[in-house]
């Protein structure tokens, strides 16, 4: 039986106003581990003009919390990645719910119009296009609940991503030579310092998946493996020994983590991905239950 039989369009309006909200916010707030994250790397800085690019960040966060607008102009390409159990009640409405929650927050934001339809070459002038809102979804057997992570992707940050499969004797210095290619020829893109998401794996799709989902965890995590926690901080130390510094006007540092997340690869193949966020790092988690009581869990104490 179809589910959303059961679902009043008073409660698809509340589900879709909490997601709406939900995303307005995250376009204006940076999760509290990003935040913190910055005034320590601030704190570290000994360059004066260094401090300077991070009192900046700072004062531009206080000014979008009290004009409420966001952090950045650019406000991205709106991803959404969802882990939702079967027993969720609103499992029938909850993608057209995203979508429209995009529709209103591009209003209310508002956001900056993103959606370029690639063969019509024409900005949709809503956020709203072909797969945009992007949305990955994960089913979690018997849970009522659902687990959002809402990204915005925006462009700067975006350009460093790249996939490619290396020959499986290129090896850890294969991917760390990858790494840092792209970090240095195009990280300052991304406005620095950045987060830099790696995934490993057999085919470049799958890497290309794992080094955006490397960017939704918190700052501060480590890889669930131990080798992979130890070339995350060698990679994070080699980075920052370059010295990009804030806006990539150099400094002591260049980045606020690498995470890396793995997949087992083929015996003939190792690929790998990166994707990396800015000092704007728009990412964002909210838990819905059924009764659409919801926490968000990136943000402490917020009610939206
Ligand atoms: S890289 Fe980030 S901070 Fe820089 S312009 Fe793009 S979204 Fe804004």
């Amino acid at each position: 039986m179809n589910s959303d039989l059961y679902v009043t369009s008073d409660a698809k309006k509340q589900l879709t106003d909490i997601l709406a909200s939900f995303t307005d916010y995250s376009s204006k707030h940076l999760p509290d581990d990003v935040v913190k994250r910055l005034k320590e790397l601030s704190e570290a800085e000994h360059s004066e003009f260094a401090r300077i690019i991070y009192d900046a960040m700072f004062e531009n966060m206080d000014m979008a919390d009290r004009l409420d607008r966001p952090v950045c102009q650019d406000t991205g390409l709106v991803q959404y990645f969802v882990r939702v159990g079967t027993s969720f009640s609103y499992m029938e409405v909850i993608e057209e719910a995203l979508r429209d929650a995009v529709l209103k927050a591009t209003v209310s934001a508002p956001l900056r119009h993103n959606a370029v339809e690639v063969f019509d070459e024409r900005n949709t002038g809503t956020n709203i296009g072909h797969h945009v809102p992007w949305i990955e979804w994960e089913l979690v057997p018997n849970w009522d609940e659902i687990e959002i992570f809402m990204y915005m992707a925006g462009g700067g940050c975006s350009l460093p991503g790249m996939a490619k499969v290396l020959m499986p004797l290129e090896g850890y210095e294969g991917i760390v030579k990858f790494v840092f290619d792209r970090v240095t020829t195009l990280g300052i893109n991304a406005c620095p310092p950045l987060l830099v998401g790696v995934g490993i794996a057999g085919s470049a799709e799958v890497a290309s998946k794992l080094s955006k989902k490397a960017l939704l965890r918190p700052i501060g995590s480590v890889s669930t493996n131990p080798r992979g926690a130890m070339l995350e901080r060698q990679i994070r130390d080699g980075l920052d020994a370059v010295g990009i510094g804030p806006g990539g006007l150099t400094g002591a540092g260049s980045v606020m983590a690498v995470h890396i997340e793995h997949a087992a690869r083929h015996p003939a193949t190792l690929a790998v991905g990166i994707s990396t966020g800015c000092w704007a790092h728009r990412r964002s988690k909210i838990r819905i239950n059924s009764k659409l009581e919801y926490e968000v869990l990136s943000h402490q104490g917020v009610t939206l």
